[in-house]
């Protein structure tokens, strides 16, 4: 377990009073979970309010996933906002 570096492991997400996504509320990540590459543990699409397409609004991905090698991870192909076509914007595999 990691402390969580979202919420500085209070659990609670500094822009609300609900729940930290990315902890869940308990302030540590889980070794087996990793704060999404392409929202930072947000849950939400920058550019929309849309749930993100990499982590699907749960702001952690399974670390033992692969980055993306096309991307590096950020879901974006190279050069272009359009998503990665190798991860479908997921930024992992
Ligand atoms: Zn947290
Ligand atoms: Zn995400
Ligand atoms: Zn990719």
């Amino acid at each position: 377990m990691d402390t969580c570096p979202r919420c500085d492991s209070t659990g609670k997400s500094t822009d609300k009073t609900a729940d930290c996504k990315p902890c869940n509320g308990t302030g540590t990540i889980s070794d087996d979970l990793a704060l999404c590459y392409r929202c930072k543990g947000d849950g939400k699409s920058k550019e929309t309010t849309a749930d993100c397409t990499g982590c699907a609004g749960k702001g952690t991905i399974p670390s033992s996933a692969n980055k993306c090698s096309n991307c590096d991870g950020n879901g974006n192909s190279s050069g272009t906002t359009a998503d990665c076509n190798a991860c479908t914007g997921k930024g992992y595999k």
